[in-house]
């Protein structure tokens, strides 16, 4: 899937996304970024629309950010005297949206928690997970599998993109 958005007359946004299981669909955005673009490259190559024009942008630009999509569940969000907050504990990911209020609410009622029971963090802590958990498992829970699966290639189409040769050397 492709999406294009601008939110200045300058600059245009383009986000290339992509339905893989593979192990280096996982392991190559701890990779070197020319590796990763590499990686963008190879999948989207010939996709047909803009694609070619994205892809050179994508070469040039000092703003380029590749990720896998996950969401952090977790039963436990604190351990002694440290508690989880934001992405760390509850990633909604891109796909349900969100994060940035979870975070924000999270901190702010863990903040509240810490300040009515200073002296008694782990009370704190499980106040401030009762208060939270269900307006996180409510984000949490608007990923829906059929969002996810609209709009991305079909596996045949993917692997002919993938294997298609001509890989595009880095640039130097
Ligand atoms: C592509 C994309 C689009 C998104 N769009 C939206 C959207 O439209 N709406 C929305 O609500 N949310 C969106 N999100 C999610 C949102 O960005 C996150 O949920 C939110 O930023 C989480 O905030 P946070 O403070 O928990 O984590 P972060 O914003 O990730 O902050 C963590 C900080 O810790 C720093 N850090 C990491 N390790 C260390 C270390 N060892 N020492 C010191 N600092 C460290 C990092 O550099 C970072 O600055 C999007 C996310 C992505 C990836």
């Amino acid at each position: 899937m492709i999406i294009r958005r601008s939110h200045n007359p300058a600059q245009t946004q383009v986000y290339f996304a992509l339905r893989e299981n593979s192990e280096e669909a996982t392991a190559v955005h701890r990779q070197p970024v020319e590796q990763q673009k590499q990686f963008w490259a190879d999948r989207f190559r010939d996709a047909g629309w803009q694609t070619g024009r994205f892809l050179d942008g994508m070469w040039d630009t000092e703003f380029f950010y590749s990720q896998e999509a996950v969401q952090v569940r977790t039963d436990t969000w604190s351990r002694g005297r440290v508690a989880l907050v934001g992405d760390a504990g509850y990633c909604g990911s891109p796909y349900s949206g969100r994060g940035t209020s979870a975070a924000l609410v999270g901190a702010y009622v863990l903040a509240g928690e810490i300040n009515r029971n200073p002296a008694d963090l782990p009370a704190a802590f499980a106040t401030y997970r009762a208060t939270l958990r269900p307006f996180v498992d409510r984000v949490q829970g608007e990923v829906n599998p059929k969002v996810l699966r609209f709009g991305f290639f079909r596996k045949a189409r993917r692997e002919s993109a993938s294997s298609a040769p001509g890989r595009r050397q880095p640039r130097s």
